[in-house]
């Protein structure tokens, strides 16, 4: 959709579609297969937590090279397990989390294996996820999306930004809320979810940051309420001023 055409969306449920339509021309639609497996996908991003993606796979790597594999990350004494995963922001809380996260997977499916939530209900494999330590809404519903292509959305602090900035979502809605106000507008397609949390997460960290937007340089400034607010109405010169194609680097 050219960026001109969208001045009109107003209502959240035409931004949210606005967004989604336009973000796909500006960064591309992603391919399909998971980018990890379950296990290190859900484990990576409990370490993640307020974690850089590098302090992040330093944690990880090193967790498994100290003790070789799952059964033994679970056994090792937690002193130890923090101390390997050290890069991350809270490793003495992490580390007993993680040791009860493995415990409650094997419990459930005799392996350290998360395959099983392939054949769950969507509604019970949130849940079942959401009831473990240190495992959000975000962790779970980016778990079973990234990999289990249910239809959910991961809200995480960009997507939120983004979406509230826009006016997709109130000034007001939490990001826990926003997981279920943006689930419901938009298409119920684990491909659309997929696409429209990778894309507005890079808008965040590319464009839309947090202490002062690029908004000159933003493909939603059309419809975007802190355009408005801080601009006025995009012309037709601020919009074609717009790339039409995302040229620098993609991060994970
Ligand atoms: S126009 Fe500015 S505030 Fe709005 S989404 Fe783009 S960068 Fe963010």
């Amino acid at each position: 959709m050219p960026a001109s055409s969208v001045t009109y969306a107003s209502l959240p449920a035409e931004k949210a579609l606005a967004d989604h339509s336009i973000l796909n021309d500006f960064y591309g639609l992603l391919p399909r297969e998971p980018r990890r497996t379950p296990m290190r996908e859900l484990v990576s991003t409990v370490l993640s937590h307020r974690t850089t993606h590098d302090d992040e796979e330093l944690a990880y790597t090193r967790m498994l090279e100290t003790f070789g594999d799952w059964a033994a990350v679970e056994a090792a004494p937690t002193s130890e397990l923090a101390h390997a995963i050290r890069t991350t922001r809270w490793p003495d809380t992490q580390a007993p989390r993680i040791q009860e996260i493995l415990r409650r997977i094997k419990a459930e499916a005799g392996d350290y294996t998360l395959d099983f939530l392939a054949d769950w209900p969507t509604d019970k494999a949130l849940a079942w996820l959401t009831d473990m330590p240190g495992i959000g809404l975000k962790t779970a519903s980016l778990v079973l999306l990234f990999n289990f292509r249910k239809p959910l959305l991961p809200v995480d602090t960009h997507v939120h930004r983004v979406a509230q900035r826009v006016g997709i979502i109130g000034p007001k809605v939490s990001v826990e809320k926003a997981h279920q106000v943006l689930l419901a507008l938009l298409p119920p397609d684990a491909e659309a979810l997929f696409n429209f949390h990778k894309h507005n997460y890079w808008l965040g960290q590319h464009i839309c940051f947090f202490a002062k937007p690029n908004c000159p340089a933003c493909p939603l400034k059309g419809f975007c309420n802190y355009y408005l607010e801080h601009y006025g109405p995009a012309d037709a010169a601020a919009l074609s001023a717009t790339p039409a194609k995302w040229e620098g680097k993609k991060q994970h």
